[in-house]
């Protein structure tokens, strides 16, 4: 056995996170520590996905068995009109969790990223998730529990897509934009807040033979402005946490620092934390 295979077999419950642009899966053990993960594009295709994903998923070789009355084993055969569930109990988050009709239950995205982030992190505080499509604050109680949200899934400009599109743009690879931003010794405005507008300024600047790193500064300002208006919306309760994929770009906990005047703090995984969160859900309904 490998040893990522031994890691495997501790899975005892699953949460997926089919979100607009990526989707990922998570595997917990026993005692709720992420032990699995995976992680792929969205496909146009997500039903198709999901079910490669839990196929995946499920040659795992199987953990202690869950609750008799849970679940139908794997490979169990489906009956019309049932739902097709698989072995190990399996909660879906993300904007396609009802999508996943194998899942026991779907829970919203806010639910699932603070339970995974109050669980990797142990305290409370305001959280952001930034997303390919959206983005989220979220307040969470010392014990918790999610007291307050606000949700920007209309307006590109607070997500991911809004780097992405400019990525794609001036040639810089995705994992190198933050690198790249905060290499900047100077910053240029970009005065579009729409992601489509904000586009075009940029070919105008490069056309007028501005360099790419201070425009690339200039961007993830304009996205960290808009990410602290939200947060002003809300209300800062201390300390700031941050979860989704664009986390991993350097520049934004960075810079949400300086804008927030405040410590940025961000759990090991950033990506998977709604699935994890959604895996913790599963754990429970074993
Ligand atoms: P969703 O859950 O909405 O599908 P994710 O939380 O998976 O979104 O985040 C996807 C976004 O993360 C993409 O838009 C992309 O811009 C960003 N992203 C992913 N990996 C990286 C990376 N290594 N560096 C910077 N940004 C990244």
């Amino acid at each position: 056995m490998t040893r990522g295979e031994e890691r495997m077999t501790k899975v005892v419950a699953l949460g997926i996170d089919v979100g607009s642009t990526t989707v990922k899966i998570v595997g917990v053990d026993t005692e709720g520590n992420l032990a699995w993960h995976f992680l792929e594009q969205a496909d146009p295709r997500v039903e198709d996905q999901i079910e490669r994903f839990l196929v995946r998923a499920l040659s795992i070789p199987p953990g202690p068995p869950s609750s008799p009355n849970y679940g139908r084993g794997r490979g169990a055969a489906r009956s019309a009109g049932e739902k097709e569930r698989v072995g190990l109990p399996l909660v879906a988050t993300g904007y396609g969790r009802k999508l996943v009709r194998q899942s026991t239950r779907s829970v919203t995205e806010i639910t699932c990223h603070a339970r995974g982030v109050y669980r990797e992190l142990g305290h409370g505080g305001t959280l952001v998730d930034i997303g390919g499509q959206d983005s989220k604050v979220i307040g969470i109680s010392p014990k918790g529990d999610v007291v307050d949200f606000s949700m920007n899934d209309k307006c590109a400009a607070g997500t991911g897509r809004f780097l992405e599109n400019t990525a794609r743009r001036l040639g810089v690879p995705l994992e190198y934009m933050g690198q790249v931003a905060l290499s900047a010794s100077d910053e240029v405005s970009i005065s579009s807040t729409c992601t489509v507008f904000a586009e075009s300024e940029i070919v105008s600047l490069i056309a007028h033979g501005v360099a790419v790193e201070p425009i690339l500064r200039g961007l993830h300002r304009s996205l960290t402005q808009r990410v602290v208006a939200m947060i002003r919306t809300v209300g800062l309760t201390p300390p700031l946490m941050l979860s989704g994929g664009v986390v991993q770009n350097q520049a934004i906990a960075r810079m949400l620092e300086e804008e927030m005047g405040e410590r940025v703090i961000v759990p090991r995984h950033p990506q998977l934390m709604g699935a994890y969160g959604a895996a913790l859900i599963a754990l429970d309904l074993r």
